[in-house]
Order: structure tokens, then C-alpha cells, then sequence
């Protein structure tokens, strides 16, 4: 008996070690770095820096607000249309410029070789507001463009006309010296992104579509250069979103007889309504790694320090590990399953008047993988009361698809970071935000976004907020970036 112990004891031991060698080689065995694939020269181009940054600036006074109300003026639009039209008149004399929808814009760079897949530009024309209560405390006029402290300060300049204006300053600048693309190229602007894109984007899509247009793939704004924005790895990253996540908001309402608070039923429709809310930020859609994580991981593991490379290369063993540390912060949340934010709550009028009803809204951001209807599903079954009314918003998005990894609009992407900015790792990722880029699914193989400035903890909190502005050497970089990206793509 006692030989039996000691064996069956000696045999966990074996595993045991085994298990552990497996895991100590594989996190050794991290590949390195992805070689740089920077094929092909890359020579910057030469254009006047200050013109430039001007013509950016002037771009950025303009106004093209999008509010909750309604999307850019037609005034404005056609304002805006026309100093582009001023600014860049190779682009407007020598490509085809059509305004299409509520202003959007659909500029085709004709190709040589039109058998070849074309390659869409994208970026947004309208900006958010300046919210009136937070006006007085930009440092600089939103609508002033001005320049100063090494940076285009304004409303927009980030979000998203520096996309715009760069992609036109690179094409005018390679009209000038010649350049003839190969395959063709669109530079698609929509007029109305921050209201999600109907009038703008939609309406491009469906003259692409009408047009039988498949494109290899679009590039759009939702990734970028980050420092300090992953933990645990120091130095910038470019991120490069492959899948955004989709978007449904759910209400729940309660309806009660109501009366007088002095002789109340045991609860009261915020006691049933709050009882539901409670289970269901205690119960949340299940984590997981999907195609977007691991692809991130992979792409982060050698920049891991070694408990993090441990887990992120032994998924087999430790993937529930990686999750539990994930959950522990917001945006590693956020990474791993559809999200639950409880954003509105209404009920009651009076403190000795029991409320006849009683309502909130839950936002729910959707993982690769889930869907809006198996979100309704889990509220239904995580609430599972008949008190509560439960009903989705007219906005429901499902999430995008993911682009491949070994595409060849990641590939050009990657080359082209690679080119302009050295030893700069690509890593894929999950946008958790929404982008019009989604719109161009029925009409392109690869969904991507990328814009190559640079944000750090304190930078990002410009989109949409006070002192929007983009440092001077990024919006270069933004020329930079486009023009070398469309001579890999099409030269
Ligand atoms: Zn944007």
C-alpha cells in the first residue's frame, strides 16, 4: 500500500514539474519583436511645414458641429467644403470630389490598374460641441486654430480634421510631384460621425455598393500611438484597432398603484427597479479572451514583464488568471466582455409620494462574439422579474467584425508605422469606442484604424474635452504617415 502512495505521489510530482517546465520554456520561448517588415524605401517627403500647419489651422476655425440635435449646418458644410477646395486645388482639379448625402465627401484617386482591390482613407468632417459650462476653462479659443506652444489648439483638431486635412495635404503634395497611384484610391469623409454616421458614411457606403466598389480595406481614426496606457509596458505602442465593439441601450421601468408614503407595500417601484440594477452589476455578461485580446497579447508578450508574459503565453493554464487581473481595472474590463453601465435613473416627485414609476437605462458595449440579442437575453434572465418592463433603444449596433491578423491592410499598416516611425511595435486591438468605419463592412475585406499621433494618459482626455489640440509634430506626422501609406498601398 504503501508502494502505491509513494508512486501515485511521485506521479502529481512529475506532472507537477512537467506542467511548470512547459510553462518556464513557453515563457521563454516569447518570441521577440516582430521583425520590421519595412520593405521598400521610405524617404519623407519635402512639403513647406508652415503652409501646412496654416492650411491645418484654418480647417480647425470652421465650424462643423455635430450636436445631439442635428448634424453640421448645409452652410457650414459647403463652408468648409470650399476652403478645402481653395487649399487643395490639385486634389479638386485632378481627382473626382463628390459630395455625397448631408455633406459627406467622396474623393476617387483614380488607378492604373483597376483590376487591384482599391484602399479607402477615411476620416470625419464634424467635431463635438464646446460645452457652454466648461468654455471658460480652455486655455486657448476652441475655434481660434491657433498655434502656439508647439501645438494646433481648437476644437476638432484631434477629433478628427487632422485625419481629414492630412490626407489631403499628402495626396496635393504627391499630385505635385507626380505620383500616379496604382490602385485606386478613396479618401471618404463623413459629414456626421459623432451621430453616428447616417448622413455622411451610410450614404457613401451605398454609392460604393451602387457602384459595385469592394475595397481591400478602409482606414479610419480609433487607434493610435500610446505611452503609459498599457500597464506594464513602457514606451510608445501603435495600436491598431482590428474589431470594435457593438452597442445597445436597454431601459427597465417599473410601474406601481403609487399613494400616499404613510402606509407603503413592502417595496416601492424604486425598491423593485433598484433590486434589479443591483443584480445586474452583480451579474455580468461572462469574461472572456476573444480574437482581439489574444491577438493583442501575443503581439505585447515580449514587452510583458515575466509574470505577465507567464500567463499571456501559457492561455492553456493561466488564461483564467489573465482574466481575473484584466476585471480588475476599467479598461481591462472593457477588453474582455460586453460591459454593463447603469447611466440613467429617474423616479419619484415628492418625499411623501410613492412613485408611480420608476425607470433607468443600462448601456451595454458589446464583445466580438456576443450579440444585442443575447445581451436582452441575460437582462431578461438576470432580472427575471415581471414588475420590470424591459426594452431595448432604437441604437443597436452588434460588434464588428475582426480583421485578420496576416491581412494585407494590416500588413501595409504595419509597414508603413514601421517606415515612419522605427522600432515602434504594432499591436492589434479592440476599439471600445464606436467609428463610422464599421458602416464600410458590406463594401471592404479589412476594417482598420489607426492615426498616428500620440497619447498618454493626459493627452487622451482631449477628445471631446477642454484644450483639444494636436502637437505640430504630430500633425506632420499625420502628412507623413498618409502619403508614405498610400505609395505602399498603391505605388
Ligand atoms: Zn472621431
Amino acid at each position: 500500500m504503501k508502494n502505491v502512495v509513494k508512486v501515485a505521489l511521485g506521479l502529481v510530482l512529475l506532472v507537477v514539474l512537467a506542467v511548470a517546465a512547459v510553462v518556464l520554456l513557453r515563457t521563454w520561448a516569447t518570441p521577440p519583436l516582430a521583425a520590421a517588415d519595412a520593405k521598400g524605401s521610405y524617404t519623407p517627403l519635402k512639403f513647406d511645414q508652415d503652409q501646412a500647419v496654416a492650411r491645418f489651422a484654418g480647417a480647425v476655425k470652421l465650424h462643423t458641429v455635430s450636436t445631439g440635435e442635428a448634424p453640421p449646418s448645409t452652410e457650414d458644410l459647403a463652408a468648409f467644403h470650399a476652403y478645402l477646395a481653395e487649399q487643395f486645388p490639385r486634389v479638386h482639379h485632378a481627382l473626382q470630389v463628390e459630395e455625397v448625402g448631408h455633406g459627406g465627401l467622396l474623393i476617387t484617386w483614380k488607378g492604373q490598374d483597376t483590376s487591384v482591390a482599391p484602399v479607402i482613407l477615411m476620416a470625419h468632417q464634424d467635431t463635438v460641441p464646446v460645452d457652454p459650462d466648461t468654455r471658460a476653462r480652455w486655455t486657448r479659443d476652441p475655434w481660434s486654430g491657433e498655434v502656439s506652444d508647439g501645438v494646433i489648439w481648437g476644437r476638432g483638431a484631434l477629433d478628427d480634421k487632422a485625419s481629414v486635412v492630412s490626407i489631403l495635404e499628402a495626396a496635393e503634395q504627391l499630385l505635385q510631384q507626380g505620383f500616379e497611384p496604382r490602385r485606386t484610391l478613396y479618401f471618404a469623409f463623413g459629414s456626421d460621425e459623432e451621430r453616428g454616421g447616417e448622413g455622411g458614411a451610410v450614404a457613401i457606403v451605398a454609392l460604393l455598393k451602387q457602384r459595385g466598389v469592394h475595397a481591400q480595406l478602409v482606414l479610419d481614426e480609433g487607434g493610435a500611438y500610446t505611452n503609459g496606457l498599457m500597464p506594464g509596458v513602457a514606451g510608445d505602442l501603435a495600436m491598431v484597432g482590428i474589431a470594435e465593439k457593438g452597442y445597445v441601450s436597454v431601459k427597465l421601468s417599473v410601474q406601481a398603484a403609487g399613494g400616499h408614503s404613510s402606509q407603503p407595500p413592502p417595496q416601492s417601484a424604486i425598491g423593485i427597479l433598484s433590486h434589479a440594477l443591483v443584480q445586474l452589476e452583480a451579474k455580468q455578461m461572462p469574461a472572456k479572451l476573444a480574437p482581439t485580446a489574444t491577438a493583442m497579447f501575443d503581439a505585447l508578450a515580449p514587452l510583458l514583464p515575466f509574470p505577465a508574459r507567464m500567463a499571456v503565453r501559457n492561455r492553456w493554464l493561466l488564461g483564467s488568471v489573465l482574466i481575473g487581473e484584466l476585471e480588475k481595472t476599467p479598461s481591462g474590463n472593457a477588453m474582455v466582455r460586453t460591459t454593463t453601465a447603469e447611466t440613467t435613473f429617474n423616479a419619484g416627485v415628492k418625499d411623501n409620494v410613492l412613485p408611480t414609476v420608476a425607470n433607468a437605462t443600462i448601456n451595454f458595449r458589446i464583445l466580438p462574439g456576443d450579440t444585442v440579442a443575447g445581451v436582452l437575453e441575460h437582462v431578461r434572465r438576470v432580472v427575471a422579474d415581471p414588475r420590470v418592463t424591459i426594452e431595448p433603444g432604437q441604437e443597436q449596433n452588434e460588434p464588428s467584425p475582426t480583421s485578420p491578423i496576416d491581412g494585407e491592410g494590416l500588413k501595409l499598416v504595419r509597414q508603413t508605422i514601421q517606415q515612419v516611425s522605427p522600432g515602434v511595435p504594432v499591436v492589434p486591438y479592440l476599439v471600445t469606442a464606436a467609428t463610422d468605419a464599421s458602416h464600410y463592412v458590406p463594401v471592404s475585406t479589412e476594417q482598420l484604424r489607426f492615426v498616428p499621433y500620440h497619447l498618454t494618459p493626459t493627452t487622451i482626455q482631449r477628445f471631446h474635452g477642454i484644450d483639444e489640440g494636436i502637437p505640430v509634430s504630430d500633425y506632420l506626422n499625420c502628412v507623413q504617415f498618409a502619403a508614405q501609406f498610400m505609395r505602399n498601398a498603391a505605388g
